[in-house]
């Protein structure tokens, strides 16, 4: 099937289908379908083939997004597959969960007038069809090297560096303290989002290529960043952010108050099969509870979403600012809404009520102020404003920041910045200590998959040169 290109004046955008609410509302499968061959090249075909694709252009990997919708639209779809691989290690993670609002879709020049092409849906049905016809091997190196890395954190940062190593011949371990690999793919994002099946798939990919996991091992606890140096021709930390903000004030050490993570975890261990004893006790379960999920980024909408699936009597979202200032992706939030949540917007708690167990959040109106330095309005409360919600389960989902990474690896001399996240010098990759390279969220602070798999295949890169450095051998050309 050949579909002829620049076709978004006929055609109208189509996204693929999503599963009603009364559907989906009961399970934790994903909610958008899958397109089928002839949806996939219809949509490819409204790509105007821009000589300057803005798409790819906002694109963290700089996909080759105009290559890849063509060969769609013309049926070619390994060919598709082949250039979709080529810049990033998992387009169908990224197809997925990706906030194209944001990115390669909200910068598609016939987005003004005649709506996105569905890029993301597309580069998810390319590579879930590679998937499903076994056109994605694992990795056979060309040539084996004597020369190994250690890898600290099996996230998708992690595992993309993890890869691109292997593909050069590298000898890899990924070390992890969780038991399953993945990071926040496999404990952080529900599966209404993300289905596991997809990220083991890729951990079997990954195992197949010869990368070797050690799970359940603490770095810091297990091992010490020193062994690992020692062990290894160079290390890549790519641990991530986790440690949640909190929320003082009145009441705030109440029983029924929990971080978002905790009760994201159990959820996903839960559906995982795995025995999650503060589920099966109710602490984080919220069948039949009433919840506030107080913030309004990602994590928020997915906890939310999360207690709208386990049975919640209600769920309500506190978030101190509005709708259009919100950092959580405009689609969640409609996905959120028709799924029966309630968004306070402008609000924010003050105290909890309760003796043992919070029973209900009081909460101050907020109005948007003047802009900081750093564009974004300020907040205020409104003097007399209060009002209380009534909750059984409160959720902090307020956002992460790193742990204290030189004291959890008890290697004082690691630099950080001031916001804890690793200092690295942006050319090389690398941190203040010869060999260790640092990639992801821990670098950046709380950010996207995207961006960690990019800075993944940059920090292999660099290891690479850095290696090869070391033993006075020629980088071979890309
Ligand atoms: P992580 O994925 O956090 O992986 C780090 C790994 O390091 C973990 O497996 C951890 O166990 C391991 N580790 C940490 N410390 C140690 C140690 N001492 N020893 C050994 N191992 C260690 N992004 C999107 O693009 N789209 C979304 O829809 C989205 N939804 C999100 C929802 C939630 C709830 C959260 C919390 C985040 C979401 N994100 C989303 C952000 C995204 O998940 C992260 O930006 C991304 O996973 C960062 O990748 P990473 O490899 O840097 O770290
Ligand atoms: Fe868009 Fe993300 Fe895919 Fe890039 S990786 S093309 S931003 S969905
Ligand atoms: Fe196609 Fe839109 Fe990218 Fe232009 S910006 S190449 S129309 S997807």
């Amino acid at each position: 099937m050949t579909e002829q290109m620049l076709r978004f004046v006929h055609t109208p955008q189509q996204t693929p289908e999503k599963r009603s609410v009364a559907e989906r509302n009961h399970d934790f499968g994903e909610i958008y379908r899958i397109f089928q061959e002839r949806e996939a090249a219809r949509q490819s075909s409204r790509c105007s083939q821009c000589g300057v694709p803005f798409c790819s252009v906002h694109c963290p990997l700089h996909n080759n997004i105009p290559d890849w919708l063509k060969l769609t639209a013309e049926g070619r779809l390994e060919e598709a597959y082949e250039v979709a691989a080529s810049t990033n290690n998992f387009p169908e993670i990224c197809g997925r969960i990706c906030p194209q609002d944001r990115l390669c879709e909200g910068n598609c020049v016939i987005e003004k007038g005649f709506e996105a092409v569905t890029i993301g849906a597309v580069e998810r049905y390319i590579t879930d069809t590679a998937l499903e016809r076994g056109w994605v091997k694992p990795i056979v190196p060309r040539r084996e090297l004597d020369a190994s890395i250690g890898i600290i954190g099996a996230g998708p940062g992690g595992m993309a560096a993890a890869e691109q190593l292997r593909r050069r011949g590298y000898q890899v371990t990924v070390y992890d303290r969780y038991d399953r690999a993945g990071g926040l793919l496999i404990y952080g994002i529900p599966n209404f989002k993300l289905e596991k099946d997809v990220v083991l798939r890729r951990r079997a990919l990954a195992e197949a290529s010869g990368i070797r996991f050690v799970l359940n091992c603490a770095v810091g606890q297990d091992v010490t960043l020193a062994e690992l140096r020692a062990r290894h021709a160079a290390v890549l930390i790519a641990t991530g952010v986790y440690k949640p903000r909190e929320i003082g004030g009145p009441g705030a050490g109440l029983g029924g108050i929990v971080p978002a993570l905790d009760y994201l975890i159990a959820s996903n261990r839960e559906n995982l099969g795995d025995v999650v004893p503060d589920f099966a006790s109710g602490l984080l379960d919220a069948k039949g509870k009433r919840v506030v999920v107080i913030g309004g980024g990602d994590t928020a909408m997915d906890c939310v979403r999360t207690a709208v699936r386990q049975g919640a009597a209600s769920v309500q979202c506190l978030y101190r600012r509005d709708r259009a200032n919100m950092p959580g992706s405009m689609r969640e939030v409609k996905n959120a809404e028709e799924e029966g949540v309630e968004f306070v917007w402008l609000s924010a708690p003050e105290a909890f009520l309760g003796e043992a167990n919070v029973s209900g959040v009081r909460a101050v109106r907020m109005h948007l102020g003047l802009p900081d330095s750093s564009g974004r309005q300020s907040v205020e409360p409104i003097a007399g404003s209060h009002f209380t919600l009534g909750a059984d389960l409160v959720i902090k989902a307020l956002g992460f920041d790193p742990e204290d990474l030189p004291v959890m690896f008890g290697d004082p001399g690691l630099e950080v910045t001031r916001w804890g996240t690793l200092r690295i010098n942006h050319r090389s990759c690398m941190t203040n200590l010869p060999g260790v390279f640092a990639a992801g969220d821990i670098v950046r602070g709380a950010s996207l998959v995207v961006w960690a798999i990019r800075d993944g295949r940059d920090a292999a890169k660099r290891m690479h040169e850095y290696v090869m450095e070391q033993k006075a051998l020629p980088v071979a050309a890309e």
